[in-house]
């Protein structure tokens, strides 16, 4: 069973979606788990991996409670803009006890936390849900960064992709999605990082560690 879910809207009013993907009714109940791509509007390779995914589990669903978000930011997407159509970074927009107001030219982090439509839309179908495992997809690195309870899924990903593990993105992200989620969440936060590739060629490294990530038993 699927579903689409409009989550909610961006700036320019473009519906942020979500795919909804229920296990099968034998499967034992787990924590939902959320992948997103393209809070970076100028990183479409997680935007592109991830509709891929849906086309597989639709063919096989996954094995816990899915929800896909191939486009967090659609209006980044569009204009190929890494930030959103209010020219926030989004990915320092959250609510995380390091969020700063000031930070880096480029890396704008809103006027408050949570201030941008998408972040909200986001962090709100969190808390509906009661999502427990991320995965965040950015390009361009070659890497799998984990936060909170994230090293182990991390871990086996890079197995199927042979990707450097690390345990966080080797440089401040005040704001972050991962800060709030796995700092101070201490969920289970892996954040894939795809080098700039052909997207078949994306999409065949990086096929196996995402399925693995909505099937894996916990
Ligand atoms: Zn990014």
């Amino acid at each position: 069973m699927h579903r689409e879910v409009e989550i909610g809207r961006t700036v320019l009013g473009r519906p942020i979606m979500a795919i909804h993907f229920e296990p099968p009714s034998y499967a034992r109940p787990r924590p939902p788990a959320v992948l997103f791509g393209a809070i970076h509007g100028d990183e479409p390779l997680g935007a592109h991996c991830l509709a891929r995914l849906c086309e597989d589990l639709l063919e096989r669903p996954p094995g816990r409670d899915t929800w896909i978000i191939p486009a967090l930011n659609p209006d980044g997407l569009a204009a190929g803009t890494k930030n959103n159509a209010n020219d926030i970074d989004l990915d320092r927009n959250f609510a995380a006890s390091n969020w700063v107001p000031e930070h880096r030219p480029g890396y704008r982090p809103g006027a408050a936390a949570e201030s941008e439509p998408e972040t909200q839309a986001l962090s709100a179908l969190i808390k509906r849900i009661g999502a427990r495992r991320f995965v965040a997809v950015h390009s361009p690195y070659r890497l799998l960064a984990w936060e909170g309870r994230g090293r182990a899924l991390a871990e086996a990903m890079a197995e199927h992709n042979g990707y450097e593990v690390k345990a966080d993105r080797g440089y401040p992200t005040p704001g972050s999605f991962n800060s709030k989620y796995g700092r101070d969440g201490n969920l289970e936060v892996v954040t894939l990082e795809i080098p700039f590739l052909e997207e078949d060629e994306a999409w065949a490294q990086n096929r196996a560690g995402l399925r693995y990530a909505v099937d894996l038993p916990t």
